[in-house]
């Protein structure tokens, strides 16, 4: 994990050799690192490696379970202990650079995880109690999906573990949803569908998917987190197996020469190759189903025979289907299907056995909604791309 656990706190009275003024070492947040990453920060400052678990346990439950943000709150842990910590570490939460309600109640948060890297995250809320935070696992995307405004934006870079659990951690602090045992949750399901392809990223969202479903955290059930990939096959078994997430996958088209113009990455693993790694994921039943997610593009997916080919394709596969009316962006090629047309093609769906298959559009006049998010981070060079691309294949 890349954590700066490293960092060394230079002492910032230091007389400094080129003469010019020390400035004080930038505290580490606390916030977001794994039990492992705690234990090791407790005995940074001093405790015993025999007492450094018993310590992590402790400011894990501060951190995650009551959501505090100073460790004067810390009641159980000693005066001095306390003030140890607060000299060499926060709690700080990055910086939210901007917040968007909807009418229809979901948030959009640009969050400023360091300088000149941000994300978009997105809450939205059920028509029921619960609601799902939408969450970034990269800043930006190295696949080029046609219909997708994150695809427009290349990639910065990957978001670490404490990255992608600080999304939670301000969304849980903008709804006021500390302890985590406030009854009345709004925030109960993850889904990892903001920008970025989490299986290019898996040990941060696997680090992530532990941290976030802890029990004496945060606590949001394994089943509860939802991992949407556009197709990496070689990781989907990988996925299930580290996380016990469930899985979602952007299909989009039903044969390989449409899917290879709209999810390019199928050049690479086409439909059949991800149908078997499909199959192959760990613990699916009909109360552990894949979701299938096809975005509903006028004249290009949307014709019923498609409906036909959809449900043939999927036979065997426990699974369900969620069709995503397209959701514009300045200048996006597509349209979006005619209400009427998605109806019929939800109703060739339904009728196979597959229930309310249509996502209403959220929070689209904030651009919150599937694929809409897009940072303004700044790209990194073409060399360093190719070269996250090469490794990303590797
Ligand atoms: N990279 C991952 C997760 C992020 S995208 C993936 O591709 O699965 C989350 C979902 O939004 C995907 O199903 C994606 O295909 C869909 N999506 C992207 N752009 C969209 C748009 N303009 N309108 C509707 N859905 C879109
Ligand atoms: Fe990346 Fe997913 Fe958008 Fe494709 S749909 S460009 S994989 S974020």
């Amino acid at each position: 994990m890349a954590h700066a656990l490293d960092i060394t706190a230079a002492n910032p009275q230091a007389p400094r050799l080129d003469g010019t003024e020390a400035t004080a070492p930038v505290k580490r947040s606390l916030a977001g690192l794994t039990r492992e990453e705690l234990r090791q920060a407790v005995m940074e400052i001093g405790v015993e490696e025999r007492k450094s678990k018993m310590r992590a346990d402790q400011l894990w439950r501060w951190i995650y379970h009551y959501g505090v943000t100073s460790f004067d709150e810390m009641s159980n842990v000693s005066k001095v202990l306390r003030a140890q910590l607060a000299e060499r570490f926060t709690l700080d939460r990055p910086r939210i650079i901007d917040r968007q309600v909807s009418v229809d109640g979901t948030r959009k948060y640009l969050i400023e995880l360091a300088p000149g890297v941000e994300c978009e995250t997105v809450f939205i809320p059920d028509v029921s109690k619960s609601g799902a935070l939408c969450v970034s696992s990269q800043v930006g995307c190295t696949l080029n999906c046609t219909f997708c405004h994150t695809g427009t934006q290349a990639l910065v870079r990957n978001l670490t573990a404490a990255e992608i659990v600080l999304q939670v951690m301000v969304a849980r602090d903008d709804l006021g949803e500390w302890p985590t045992s406030n009854e009345d949750r709004k925030l109960t399901n993850i889904v990892f569908m903001g920008m970025g392809e989490p299986l290019y990223n898996l040990d941060a969202v696997s680090d992530a998917i532990d941290i976030i479903s802890d029990g004496d955290g945060i606590s949001i059930g394994r089943r509860r987190m939802t991992v949407s990939t556009s197709g990496v096959v070689p990781k989907i078994v990988e996925l299930g197996e580290r996380t016990g997430a469930m899985l979602a996958i952007s299909l989009h088209a039903t044969h390989d020469p449409l899917r290879d113009e709209l999810v390019p990455l199928n050049k690479r693993y086409n439909i059949k190759a991800l149908m078997d790694a499909i199959r192959a994921y760990p613990g699916l039943n009909n109360s552990k189903r894949v979701t299938f997610e096809y975005v509903m593009l006028k004249g290009v997916n949307d014709s019923l025979a498609e409906a036909r080919a959809l449900v043939k394709l999927l036979k065997g596969v426990p699974s369900k289907i969620n069709l995503i009316p397209f959701n514009p962006w300045p200048d996006s090629p597509y349209e979006c299907s005619d209400w009427d047309q998605i109806e019929a093609f939800a109703d060739v769906v339904n009728k196979a056995g597959y229930a309310s298959p249509i996502r209403t559009p959220r929070g689209r006049d904030i651009l919150a909604a599937c694929g809409q998010l897009r940072s303004e981070s700044e790209k990194v060079k073409a060399s360093v791309l190719r070269k996250q691309r090469l490794a990303d294949e590797a």
